[in-house]
């Protein structure tokens, strides 16, 4: 296996702001366990950050957030990348591949599974997840590191990847002792 570690859209608005979910602080401290292992084991740590235009489709729905150049679209300071190691991929869309050159990156790094953290477990989560699929990408799902607004959107979210895209579900420790054993 040679997975990544995705932190999907962990960004100041979403987690302190006016989008901010009740489980988004509370994963916090797991993802970034998570994070810290992948490094010290060689494992790539891709971060994926809403950064979007005036006219993108979604802001119908949402209303203007993670607007590119706006501080509050910036990665939480305790989980802020390395940038000698780590990646950052800018999206305008929920998933992290469209049109960000993700798959290519993967590619090249040899990649064949990702193991998803972040928010929103039924949004962008939910919406990589789908592309991955589509990539041929195997998914992990962390449970315990992923959040959404309620715990319904949450459960949904996951019972759908795992049924309908075979993700594998895992715990935070399970992801940990994988990662040892790398
Ligand atoms: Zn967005």
């Amino acid at each position: 296996m040679k997975p990544a570690v995705l932190v999907i859209d962990m960004l100041k608005e979403f987690v302190y702001g006016r989008l901010k979910s009740p489980g988004a602080i509370e994963i916090i401290p797991r993802i970034k366990t998570i994070v810290e292992k992948a490094r010290e084991k060689g494992v790539p740590v891709i971060y994926l950050a809403d950064s979007h235009l005036p006219f993108d489709s979604e802001l119908s729905i949402w209303g203007p957030h993670a607007m590119r150049g706006d501080p509050e679209a910036e990665i939480v300071d305790e989980l802020k990348p390395d940038l000698k190691r780590d990646l950052v991929f800018y999206k305008r869309s929920y998933s992290g591949f469209r049109e960000t050159g993700l798959a290519y990156a993967l590619r090249d790094l040899g990649v064949d599974t990702l193991i998803l953290t972040g928010i929103h477990t039924h949004i962008c989560v939910l919406h990589t997840a789908i592309d991955a699929f589509y990539e041929r990408f195997k998914l992990i799902i962390v449970e315990d590191a992923v959040a959404a607004f309620s715990r319904e959107d949450h459960e949904y979210a996951l019972k759908y990847a795992k049924s309908v895209l075979g993700a594998q579900l895992m715990k935070s420790e399970e992801v940990l002792k994988l990662l040892e054993g790398l």
